[in-house]
């Protein structure tokens, strides 16, 4: 997934981002609150670890106009006091889950990955959306510099696969066990096939993808475009 992690103690930010970068998670760190809306408003997240305290913006401030701009960003508040009226009030700023500091590693690990889980499950966040290239997996369309498209079932799984799958590229044999459903009984040519059909319409240039990438002698990967 890709996290924000948005916390101002130096030592506690460096060491959430080895613990996300450990879990196999792409990290992005900010120090301050309005750092953070940057970023975050800018850019797509799948969970935001966001500090309650924060220097420049608050970050319950933040958390609403995180919410505001991005509905499916996941935000997990993460917070030095303990009170009920916190956790209410981080709540209902929007905030999908709160964690009282000091947490335990694994315990923090855990709420990322429900979050996560939870994220994926959910039809209405099926939604891609890269600068000009917007994805709607769910309802098999997209749009590219505002021209719409369609996409077929399994295109729609083939960059399900790739995008969740991201930084790591995903192997033919992969794609086609996941994707079509099949164990050698098809040509892996297929999926070289699909994939050319597939740039032709997410790409501005199929012949030099930007965010379905070859990774020569092993498969596909999601570039971050
Ligand atoms: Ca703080």
């Amino acid at each position: 997934m890709r996290i924000l992690i948005v916390e101002d103690e130096l030592s506690l930010r460096e060491g959430l981002f080895d613990l996300m970068v450990g879990d196999g998670h792409t990290v992005t760190c900010v120090a301050d609150g309005a750092a953070a809306v940057e970023v975050g408003v800018a850019e797509h997240f799948d969970v935001v670890l966001l500090d309650r305290m924060l220097p420049k913006m608050d970050g319950m401030e933040v958390c609403r106009r995180l919410r505001a701009a991005r509905p499916t960003m996941s935000i997990l508040m993460l917070t030095a006091r303990a009170s009920e009226d916190d956790k209410v009030a981080g709540l209902s700023e929007g905030a999908d889950d709160y964690l009282t500091k000091p947490f335990a590693a694994r315990e923090l690990l855990a709420r990322v990955r429900a979050l996560g889980r939870r994220h994926l499950g959910n039809a209405a966040s099926d939604v891609i959306e890269l600068g000009q290239l917007h994805l709607e997996l769910g309802q098999l369309r997209g749009t590219r510099q505002e021209v719409e498209f369609s996409l077929s079932p399994r295109e729609a799984g083939i960059i399900r696969l790739l995008y969740r799958s991201r930084p790591n590229s995903v192997s033919r044999a992969e794609l086609l066990e996941s994707v079509w459903g099949a164990r050698g009984s098809i040509q892996t040519r297929a999926v070289d096939m699909a994939m050319a059909t597939l740039r032709k319409k997410l790409e501005d240039n199929s012949s030099k993808p930007r965010f379905l990438v070859t990774v020569k002698g092993i498969g596909y990967r999601w570039g971050e475009g």
